[in-house]
């Protein structure tokens, strides 16, 4: 057999076709164009507590982030930014860190230049830079940016829209013969907001390159509607996320769908997935949900993937589930080592299966799977590698023996005289 014998392994599946963009440096993290997804979180910390704040920007980035979203609302959080920023590089974590203002940024970016300087990218909410003189303070943060040559997220959102703009629409919408939907109003009204706000930073001198756009909702319907607009509006590079999405299951879901569906049609050059943690659950859950969302719609690789069955009346025991979570443990557990000294590993595709009616076939189309024996069946497990019957094994130990082989073939085909992403050919 050889390598084009074999089931077509995830890089070899067609992937999502990107929506062409400009591109936006973001302190050297490269968004939009044909760059990869970014993935990018925040943190809940009260930024002017340092110490805290560092160690979760740390912990962020170390689960895969490779942005960093910080609160700065306040003098004291603007004041503690350059210290904070210290601390975080003494931990020897380097990532961009991005500033989040809402209502007084125009006052803390000039009142703070150092901040201003190190900082990476500014958000800047145009439904929260005041009313009176909202272009004035828009401009105001958008001078800072152009004077420390900083990229800015227009990140709109429904919760804290533009209500002069709104209003505005509104009142016009009432007046047409035909009025539209009211959520059409809305929906236009955010991205007017966006693209109005875009229009006024390069007016200001921003360049067109240093622009990301956001306008995130609730609701998984109204953020398809909003992007996709959005996507045919402008060239800029788009930040993806449902906002609010709330907790556990509920909150995966949704961002999931609504993000698949996005991503899926090229739509999206970073996402975050904002999600509530249970007091004082771990921050950088929404870091791994957002690399799974990337790695299923086969747009990034970060994890080497278990398949399995979800099992029937035909296994027989909690062996099965228990063995697919240990193999799924122990890929985990090696990643870190694994990362640098195989590259391509995180592609690799692992099947656990509960019985000989999908086992096979499924543990053919891995690259390396074990098809264990259901109810009344022998008491064997076959091994298949690259697609092909490798040996069976049997008895107590069997799932030390298969992570053994799982081991070698991670070690042949990943490591230095390996073939990299590629299978190996039975020639070989
Ligand atoms: S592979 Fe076998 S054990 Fe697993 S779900 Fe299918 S029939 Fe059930």
């Amino acid at each position: 057999m050889t390598s084009t014998d074999r089931a077509v392994t995830s890089t070899d599946r067609a992937r999502p076709r990107r929506r062409p963009t400009v591109t936006v440096d973001v302190g050297g993290v490269l968004v939009g164009g044909a760059h990869p997804v970014v993935v990018q979180s925040m943190t809940n910390t009260d930024t002017a507590d340092t110490d805290a704040t560092a160690l979760q920007v740390a912990r962020l980035w170390a689960a895969g982030s490779q942005l960093v979203r910080v609160t700065v609302n306040t003098d004291e959080a603007a004041a503690a930014v350059p210290e904070m920023l210290r601390k975080l590089r003494d931990l020897g974590c380097d990532v961009p860190v991005i500033g989040d203002f809402h209502y007084n940024g125009h006052k803390l970016l000039v009142d703070h230049p150092e901040t201003a300087r190190l900082l990476a990218k500014y958000r800047i909410n145009p439904g929260n830079v005041g009313t009176r003189h909202h272009d004035a303070n828009f401009q105001t943060i958008v001078r800072v940016a152009i004077d420390n040559d900083r990229p800015v997220r227009i990140g709109v959102n429904w919760g804290s829209l533009d209500q002069a703009l709104l209003t505005e629409l509104m009142e016009g919408n009432a007046a047409l013969p035909e009025p539209a939907d009211a959520r059409d109003v809305m929906i236009e009204a955010m991205l007017q907001s966006a693209l109005r706000s875009a229009e006024l930073a390069e007016e200001t001198g921003l360049r067109h390159d240093r622009i990301i756009v956001s306008a995130k909702v609730s609701n998984v319907r109204d953020l398809v509607d909003v992007y996709r607009l959005l996507a045919t509006r402008c060239d800029y590079p788009l930040h993806l996320g449902l906002t609010e999405a709330g907790m556990g299951d509920r909150a995966i879901v949704a961002s999931s769908a609504g993000l698949a569906i996005l991503l899926a049609e090229g739509i999206g050059d970073t996402i975050r997935v904002s999600l509530t943690p249970d007091p004082g659950a771990d921050r950088a859950k929404e870091v791994e949900v957002a690399q799974q969302i990337l790695q299923a719609m086969g747009l990034r690789a970060f994890m080497p993937q278990v398949a399995a069955c979800p099992g029937c009346g035909r296994t027989t025991s909690t062996f099965f589930q228990e063995m697919a979570r240990d193999i799924q443990a122990h890929l985990k557990e090696r990643m870190p080592a694994w990362k640098d000294r195989y590259p391509g590993v995180e592609e690799l595709r692992v099947a656990v299966m509960g019985c000989v009616v999908n086992g096979p076939g499924e543990s053919k189309h891995a690259d390396i799977g074990i098809s264990l024996p259901g109810a009344f069946e022998d008491p064997v497990a076959p091994v298949f590698v690259d697609g092909r019957l490798d040996r069976t094994l049997r008895g107590e130990g069997l799932v030390d023996e298969f992570i053994g082989i799982l081991e070698a073939y991670v070690d042949r085909r990943y490591g230095p005289s390996g073939h990299g992403g590629e299978a190996i050919p039975a020639d070989a």
